[in-house]
């Protein structure tokens, strides 16, 4: 009898788990175990009403047309969701409240649900009071990381159900799901590696405008995603620890100068500081063969 090498093993446990074959049970609305109290759910589920069919797995609720399109979805909620909760050091929030997440289908339904919520341009998909509408193309998959994008987004407002500023969500929101994404498809065989993006020192966003907007910039939606993914990227690097205990002062709404000299005093008294490091982190890399060879 041979003892599997351990790298072995952990492929054998991560495909286990992967194994998207058994597909999503279908669970009668009554039976659902918990409704949704936003009431964008209940419009999207007023379109074309008897074709909406659902399911829930230990952390998300879905309602879907086909469960052959919702069980890859269903697959990668719960993936994202662990690998949140390991990076977050979160077990399961004090409530068991699920996310719902409604997957539509056809174009024609998607035109008539879209104008209700505010569309994220980049993925497609609309993110409301901790429920999640998207429209999965049959034909067409969604790419890279956009789904696990959006399951970020779901999972943050569950850890912090206050709120925490956009270029946290953004930027954690894209550090996570590129590295799943990558994880994910190294589990199934594909050479994948997490990307982060450098940018030009020139087109930085100065720090005090990335902290505090509240909207993406319409003309840098792409600098604002990549330096804000940066930022989080360095944050946590610096100091892990630090970086949770700032997490949960952001996530209590306390602003980003206060939380920042509270958790890094001995690193980043002022922004200003943190500023000087963070451009130099930021742009490293930048225009180079190793930046290129990344590069998407
Ligand atoms: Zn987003």
């Amino acid at each position: 009898m041979s003892i599997l090498p351990l790298s072995i093993l952990c492929a054998l446990t991560a495909y286990a788990q992967l194994n998207d074959s058994t597909s999503l049970a279908e669970v009668e609305f009554a039976q659902l175990t918990q409704r949704d109290p936003n009431p964008l759910g209940e419009k999207a589920l007023s379109i074309n009403p008897t074709q909406w069919k659902h399911g829930e797995t230990e952390h998300f609720i879905y309602h879907f047309v086909h469960s052959y399109i919702a069980t890859p979805v269903s697959v990668e909620a719960e993936f994202h969701y662990r690998v949140i909760a390991k990076e977050l050091e979160r077990n399961q929030p004090a409530t068991d409240t699920k996310s719902h997440v409604y997957v539509f289908e056809t174009a024609q339904d998607w035109a008539q649900f879209q104008g209700l919520g505010e569309l994220e341009k980049w993925t497609g998909g609309i993110h409301s009071g901790g429920s999640l509408f998207i429209v999965r193309n049959p034909k067409q998959k969604f790419s890279g990381n956009a789904l696990g994008h959006e399951i970020v987004h779901l999972v943050i407002h569950r850890f912090y159900p206050d709120g925490v500023p956009l270029w946290f969500n953004e930027g954690i929101a894209q550090f996570i799901s590129k590295s799943a994404t990558s994880s994910y498809q190294r589990a199934r065989g594909y050479i994948s590696k997490p990307h982060s993006i450098a940018i030009a020192l020139d087109d930085l966003i100065p720090l005090p405008l990335l902290v505090n907007a509240t909207r993406v910039p319409n003309d840098h939606v792409e600098t604002f995603y990549n330096e804000s993914e940066r930022l989080v990227r360095f944050l946590a690097a610096e100091d892990k620890a630090s970086f949770l205990l700032f997490l949960d002062a952001l996530g209590r709404h306390q602003p980003f100068e206060t939380a920042l000299s509270r958790n890094y005093a001995g690193k980043f008294p002022t922004s200003a500081v943190l500023e000087e490091k963070f451009r130099e982190y930021a742009s490293k890399d930048f225009g180079t063969t190793l930046q290129q060879a990344d590069a998407d």
